[in-house]
């Protein structure tokens, strides 16, 4: 039982290295097993519940996350994030190309296919996406352009107003993704920002309904390309670039220290100290299940970006 009430503080995250494929370059960095990775220039490996070579396909990436998602159908709160710098592979590995989707659209359908399995419960899927640029929440499925508040209920986190769409098969999840995308490509461009300077989020929320007994359990799954982790140097960030690497920086640093909080145990959890640990605290903490992609580029000019991509995962876990 103690174990148990431990087990629940610590959270439960699960984390995985993918090292991008690129037909340019060999990659730099050595596999010692399925479960390593040792970067160039470093005499001790990191270690993670799984680690994905070059080589591996969106298949294989994704059958390791798909545990959880069957959890997300029993009623838990389960978070996906990808980290990693810029050109590393997060959104090939959460959206990939339309001919080889990634872990978004996969687990969506997963979702779907567990859901139609179990005819005893009624089940009801909504989709949300939003974009966390500059410590503001933008609604990316919203007619027009639309800030949102957070509003924070103990431990549930409301986002009122909040566009949520029906998903009921596969072409909808296809469309609403395309819907968002194209929201947030015309924000960018207003905001003179790019893609890569800010969090994407698409949420499902999903609730069951027992037939008979009228039960009623909530899911959320939370899918998650974060804003890309790189240092930006300082003789480069002036003015709104400053701005916006400050805010990266503030988001994932307090992302890091709830890791960290998790990890050890601490009764208190940073959660309210970035727009994004916030939104993400149902899906981190408590019984929440998460899983986090570290992503690594293979060159050697990455280097030490890699490692430092590497140590944040390692602090996850
Ligand atoms: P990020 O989102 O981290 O900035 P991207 O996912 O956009 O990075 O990847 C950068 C480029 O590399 C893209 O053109 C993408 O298609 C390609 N890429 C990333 N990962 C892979 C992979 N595993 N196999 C093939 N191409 C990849
Ligand atoms: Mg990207």
């Amino acid at each position: 039982l103690l174990y148990n009430k431990l087990q629940e503080l610590k959270g439960n995250i699960r984390v995985f290295c993918r090292c991008r494929y690129d037909n340019r370059v060999d990659c730099s960095h050595n596999f010692p097993s399925d479960q390593e990775v040792t970067p160039l220039g470093s005499k001790k490996p990191f270690s993670f519940d799984r680690v994905f070579t070059p080589q591996a396909t969106q298949a294989e990436i994704f059958e390791d996350t798909l545990p959880i998602i069957t959890s997300c159908v029993d009623g838990y709160n389960v978070c996906i994030m990808a980290y990693g710098q810029t050109g590393s592979g997060k959104t090939h590995t959460m959206m990939g190309p339309k001919n080889d989707p990634g872990v978004n659209i996969r687990s969506i359908e997963e979702l779907l296919r567990i859901c139609s399995e179990r005819e005893k419960v009624q089940y009801k899927l909504e989709a949300s996406m939003v974009e966390i640029y500059n410590e503001t929440i933008q609604d990316l499925l919203s007619p027009t352009p639309t800030t949102l508040e957070l509003r924070a209920q103990g431990n549930k986190i409301n986002l009122p107003n909040l566009t949520k769409k029906l998903v009921e098969s596969k072409d909808d999840i296809q469309k609403i993704m395309d819907m968002g995308d194209k929201n947030r490509s015309v924000a960018s461009t207003k905001m003179n920002s790019t893609s890569s300077r800010s969090h994407l989020l698409f949420m499902i929320s999903l609730e069951g309904r027992d037939k008979v007994s009228g039960a009623v359990s909530n899911g959320t799954l939370t899918l998650c390309d974060l804003a890309g982790s790189e240092r930006i140097a300082k003789t480069e960030a002036t003015g709104q670039r400053l701005v916006e690497a400050a805010a990266i920086n503030k988001s994932l640093s307090a992302l890091g220290q709830v890791f960290a909080a998790l990890k050890s145990n601490q009764l208190h959890v940073p959660y309210r100290n970035s727009k994004l640990t916030h939104l993400l605290q149902p899906s981190l903490g408590g019984d929440a299940k998460a899983c986090l992609f570290v992503n690594i580029s293979p060159a050697e000019s990455n280097v030490t970006e890699s490692v430092s991509t590497l140590q944040f995962g390692s602090g996850a876990k």
